[in-house]
């Protein structure tokens, strides 16, 4: 692809965010040769995270400071990361399949007439050529595409492809860019997060995840006790949002989250296809369901035929032993 790859760091609550990393990792397995530049936005200083980028894989790193950028909005990072696009030419620009990857990516190749290849799984290399490998048909089948020619994003599933190994010794240039982003049209006040406390579900190592079986939201309290036992987040399908057990901010699936955990626990899910189009692609599946016939039972490593009231808290019992 490359001389120069740019890679769209994210920032939750001070921290980079994990996929920030995994994306250094995609640049150097797209051109081992490439400089890899990350970028930063924010209103604050980011020379921590900047360092932090570094030791994760970043030959160097842009911030970008301005008061528009307190809270991600589409037209003021579009409007900061377009300076430093034109400012660095790079050959391909790399960023998480996130919730701001997916709005600022298809908004920023558009206003640079340029390519797109969303949410990729997987990066092979064929005759030196990147060859990226993306879910469709939610998950039925894979595709490939290669790039022939031009710039072009990528953005890239978080929790599939591994990052390097945090290393302090890397060193790199941390370099600030002045950037002017216009008043914005949107104003965003505030933002309420909905998930979960401390594990972001998209990027989770474990989710326990409930279906209509739990049949309230006090049913999903032995959920969110077994989750926090292994470090993990609370999920649910779309079965269980609808009937207001728990927030839609919760759901996994086609129209909710697309999840790739090292474990995921599928408590009282029958397994619709619409459901596991968001958590199939999971290392280890583990399903509890009364009906030996469900089929979630048919994508699961492990399956516990039995009554989830009972199951459950057994299950944590056993864990909290452990
Ligand atoms: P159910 O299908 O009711 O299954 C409950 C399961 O729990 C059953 O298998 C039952 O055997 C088991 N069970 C019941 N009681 C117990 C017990 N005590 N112990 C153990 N097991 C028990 N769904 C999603 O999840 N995500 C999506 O993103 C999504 N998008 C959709 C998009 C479209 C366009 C459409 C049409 C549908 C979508 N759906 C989605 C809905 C999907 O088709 C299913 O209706 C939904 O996933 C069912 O949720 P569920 O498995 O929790 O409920």
């Amino acid at each position: 692809m490359s001389d120069k790859l740019l890679v769209i760091g994210e920032a939750r609550h001070g921290e980079l965010r994990h996929v920030t990393f995994e994306a250094v990792a995609a640049a150097k397995r797209i051109d081992d040769g490439a400089e890899v530049v990350g970028v930063l936005c924010s209103h604050e200083d980011m020379n921590e995270q900047a360092q932090e980028f570094i030791y994760n894989g970043a030959d160097r790193v842009i911030t970008v400071k301005h008061d528009n950028l307190e809270t991600y909005s589409s037209e003021g990072y579009s409007q900061a990361l377009m300076t430093v696009i034109n400012n660095e030419s790079p050959d391909g620009i790399i960023m998480g399949h996130t919730a701001s990857g997916k709005d600022l990516t298809p908004r920023l190749a558009a206003k640079l007439d340029t390519g797109l290849i969303s949410d990729v799984t997987d990066i092979e290399i064929n005759d030196d050529q990147a060859v990226f490998i993306r879910p469709i048909y939610s998950g039925k089948a894979f595709e490939k595409k290669t790039i022939s020619d031009g710039l072009t994003f990528v953005t890239i599933r978080p929790n599939n492809l591994p990052a390097l190994e945090r290393d302090e010794s890397r060193s790199g240039d941390i370099t600030a860019q002045e950037v002017d982003v216009k008043d914005l049209n949107t104003v965003i006040k505030d933002v309420i997060q909905k998930t979960s406390e401390g594990v972001d579900l998209s990027e989770a190592n474990v989710i326990v995840s409930g279906g209509r079986a739990v049949k309230s939201a006090e049913g999903f309290e032995p959920l969110y006790e077994l989750a926090d036992v292994l470090g993990g987040a609370v999920g649910a399908s779309r079965g269980a949002c609808d009937a207001e057990y728990c927030d839609y901010s919760l759901q996994i699936g086609q129209t909710g989250k697309v999840v790739t955990p090292d474990l995921y626990i599928a408590v009282g899910i029958s397994g619709a296809i619409q459901h596991l189009a968001g958590m199939s692609n999971s290392k280890v599946i583990v399903a509890i369901n009364k009906d030996p016939e469900a089929n979630i039972f048919n994508v699961a490593d492990y399956g516990i035929v039995g009554d989830i009231f009972e199951v459950v808290p057994k299950l944590t019992e056993e864990l909290k032993q452990a």
